[in-house]
């Protein structure tokens, strides 16, 4: 990338302080300090107004699978611009880029996921994901088979619905969060809550509060347990090799939807196309977003099993949901061309056989460093659990030791994005990412937390 016109940065900020209100970000902060202004990005490289050089740690917002600027896609977003910018799927239309884009979702879906509903991010596909449990269920003459099931600390988008969902305390705390119906339970987070227990046995005993909260509430009255296959805003949470078999057994046995929230996980993290194929689960609905479009355009969608959609399909009269953007030619041209560049250039095989374990590995190393208690990552979504005096698993005390000494919610310390989250630092790069960038992102950690560390 070529470092280019360096832009006015003060009354960039200065504007932006004044008219935009950002999401998830302090105002208060924002007027005094500005934000940071990214004006262009190539491969795993963002530019700043001021030309500095960032390595995008956090793919953007966990999204830019095939890294930034790539040439094919914005092409086949002109080319569907020319064609037929606008058309919607409402009312039984419907219009080549979405029917190619749904085949090619089939094809690359485990064998049981041939539907797709579509919408305009993951936060819609939630919403979708609730109105769509229970109008099976209804279907089927259980209409009250109501509650979902969720769990505390997981992020399933910013709706009313999909931050119901989601466990995020600051999020339930504004708005009057959540809306009835839905029940939280534990999370798998061995580092934090696991005591004196070893994962394996955590990993059972977490996955058994979704049968004492099925006990609880009722069999009959509970819909679908929904969970991110790993937990990604909540800190990269990855659950010991035992959580994710028992809760398949209990969904089943009790007659409970099974929803993996693919939103991140999905498209290649995980070195698989879905994350649930990681675990070897078979959900009943699939949300996805982000990797879907590589973040190009805003796209997201739930994918249906067979046996579910069967059943919606055959339900009389309407499905009364949509968005006018589900299904949005240009958009799904943008995720046609994003899918074809993750099939063709092999990039989820690479996270699997390659640059996964190559990244993991100088990953793991950190451990030894005197700030880090854990150092963890499956696919390339790590983190780091930061402690006071490594390898304990000791929290700082208080609001002092936070993550937040490094950084406040994105880092942007020696020219790395990071982000925060509570007393972990979280990676989730571009999957293109190569071995020597691979070595740049784990030096510049190091260098972080080094720098961290002579600070405390
Ligand atoms: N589900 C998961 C697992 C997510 O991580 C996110 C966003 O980070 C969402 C849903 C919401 O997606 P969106 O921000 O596109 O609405």
């Amino acid at each position: 990338m070529t470092v280019s016109n360096v832009y006015p940065t003060a009354p960039l900020r200065a504007l932006d302080a004044a008219h935009h209100l950002h999401p998830f970000s302090d105002m208060k902060s924002l007027n005094a300090e500005g934000s940071r202004v990214i004006v262009r990005a190539k491969g795993c490289w963002l530019e700043d107004s001021d030309g500095n050089r960032i390595l995008d740690g956090m793919a953007g917002l966990w999204c830019v699978n095939v890294g930034h600027g790539r040439p094919e896609i914005a092409e086949a977003v002109a080319a569907q611009m020319g064609e037929l910018s606008y058309y919607n799927t409402f009312f039984k239309t419907t219009h080549p880029p979405v029917i190619k884009l749904a085949g090619m979702l089939a094809d690359l879906a485990p064998p049981a996921f041939n539907h797709v509903f579509f919408t305009g991010s993951g936060s819609e596909s939630n919403d979708t994901v609730m109105r769509m449990v229970r109008t099976y269920w209804q279907t089927l003459e259980k209409p009250e088979k109501t509650v979902i099931i969720a769990r505390k600390n997981a992020y399933h988008g910013s709706t009313m619905a999909g931050a119901s969902l989601g466990g995020m305390a600051p999020m339930h705390k504004q708005g009057g969060l959540p809306i009835p119906g839905i029940h939280h339970i534990a999370q798998p987070y061995w580092f934090d809550e696991g005591g004196d227990l070893s994962p394996a046995e955590f990993g059972l005993k977490a996955a058994q509060e979704l049968e004492a909260a099925i006990d609880e509430i009722g069999e009959d009255k509970v819909a679908a347990f929904i969970a991110e296959p790993v937990q990604g805003a909540g800190g990269v949470i990855i659950p010991p090799e035992t959580y994710w078999p028992e809760i398949a057994r209990i969904c089943k046995e009790r007659e409970i939807l099974l929803v993996a929230d693919e939103v991140i996980c999905g498209f290649g993290r995980l070195g698989k196309w879905f994350g649930s194929e990681h675990f070897g689960i078979e959900p009943d609905l699939m949300p996805i977003a982000k990797g879907l479009s590589s973040g190009y355009l805003p796209i997201g969608g739930v994918m249906v099993a067979d046996r579910i959609a069967d059943v919606l399909v055959n339900a009389t009269g309407d499905f009364n949901h949509g968005f006018t953007y589900s299904g949005h030619p240009v958009a799904c041209a943008a995720a046609i061309a994003n899918l074809t560049i993750l099939r063709d250039e092999k990039i989820v095989e690479r996270v699997a056989d390659d640059i996964g374990p190559y990244l993991q590995k100088k990953w793991a190393a950190l451990a030894g460093h005197p700030l880090v208690g854990e150092a963890r990552m499956i696919g390339l979504m790590g983190a780091l659990e930061l402690v006071p005096s490594s390898p304990a698993r000791r929290r700082f005390a208080g609001d002092a030791g936070r993550a937040g000494t490094i950084c406040r919610d994105f880092s942007f310390r020696n020219g790395l994005v990071m982000r925060a989250v509570r007393d972990s630092m979280i990676i989730s790069p571009p999957l293109v990412i190569t071995h020597a960038e691979a070595d740049e992102l784990v030096r510049l950690t190091e260098k972080t937390l080094d720098d961290t560390h002579a600070e405390l």
